[in-house]
């Protein structure tokens, strides 16, 4: 099944401003978080696990990185520089233009993407982003927010609130920087009805894309330990492809879904185990969508 027929893809909306495939090349700066060194918070968000985060990259220039990553993409020609891993705006913001230089310096690179967190995100790095958009890249804001209710961000230890985001989201927008937000369905203690609520608070905001990402359970994580002693469940394939279509459907058809689901890989992944490939959400979610409607469908009823 093929999601693009479904879903406005990243995808479908690199290959309608590009002409062709432009694949995404994830990068480690070497930057770390304020939520586990001390600055915000120690320990990190409960799910998160920094064996996911491939910590020999951070060793290696940026420019060798993503001529790593070159030779494993085989099939494209254009790519997007992923700066992924931990807070990616962690740092002064000279540090920042000279590592956006370094990975824009092949002509092949048309674009930039940077995962941080909502309360790290100065003005000064939206500058610097906007002068990129500017020049005519590809530039995304990816902000973390997983839920938009304050007592779960409370309970998951994000260390920020809906608010710090909401100002992200409009500090970004009024620098022309597009955002794309993560959202985690299926966090301890939330429904189905929770997730329609952030979705519902996001899209009043207004936003640029969208990151769906089922809860999984990783090695090292403080979720682990939980799930370990009986405490957490792990996701189900139906229920996660169930709410992930709802919430496509209630979607604007302009938004993009730079992802609607999420993997981990071996050994780092405890649960669930349909989380080791995309193949069984991304096909679940397909007949879903097939079945009940396209995305953006519940708002033309
Ligand atoms: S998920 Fe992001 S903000 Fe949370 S601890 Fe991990 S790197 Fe830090």
């Amino acid at each position: 099944m093929h999601l693009d027929r479904y879903v406005n893809t990243f995808g479908r909306h690199l290959k309608a401003r590009f002409g062709q495939r432009v694949r995404k090349l994830s990068l480690h700066a070497g930057f770390t978080c304020p939520n586990r060194d001390g600055t915000l918070g120690r320990g990190g968000c409960t799910f998160c696990s920094v064996r996911s985060f491939n910590a020999g990259d951070a060793r290696l220039p940026v420019r060798e990185q993503l001529a790593a990553r070159r030779k494993e993409l085989k099939r494209a020609s254009r790519y997007i520089a992923y700066f992924q891993a931990y807070t990616s705006t962690y740092a002064e913001v000279e540090e920042l233009r000279r590592l956006y230089a370094e990975a824009t310096r092949e002509d092949d690179v048309v674009g930039l993407c940077v995962g941080t967190r909502p309360d790290c995100v100065p003005d000064a790095v939206l500058e610097l982003l906007a002068e990129y958009r500017q020049r005519g890249y590809e530039v995304w804001l990816e902000l973390g927010l997983q839920s938009a209710h304050d007592e779960t961000l409370r309970l998951i230890n994000r260390g920020h609130g809906f608010a710090d985001y909401a100002d992200a989201v409009m500090r970004a927008h009024d620098h022309g920087v597009p955002v794309c937000t993560h959202l985690i369905l299926g966090l301890p203690g939330e429904s189905a009805e929770m997730c329609r609520e952030t979705h519902a608070r996001v899209l009043e905001l207004g936003v640029e894309g969208l990151k769906l990402h089922p809860l999984m359970i990783v090695k090292g994580s403080r979720m682990a330990a939980a799930y370990a002693h009986s405490e957490l469940l792990p996701a189900l394939l139906d229920d996660y492809a169930a709410t992930a279509a709802e919430l496509i459907r209630r979607t604007p058809a302009d938004v993009v879904f730079h992802r609607v689901t999420a993997t981990a890989r071996e050994p780092t992944l405890i649960a669930p185990q349909w989380c080791h490939t995309s193949w069984p959400a991304i096909h679940a979610i397909c007949a879903d969508l097939m079945q009940n409607g396209i995305q953006g469908s519940s708002l033309r009823q």
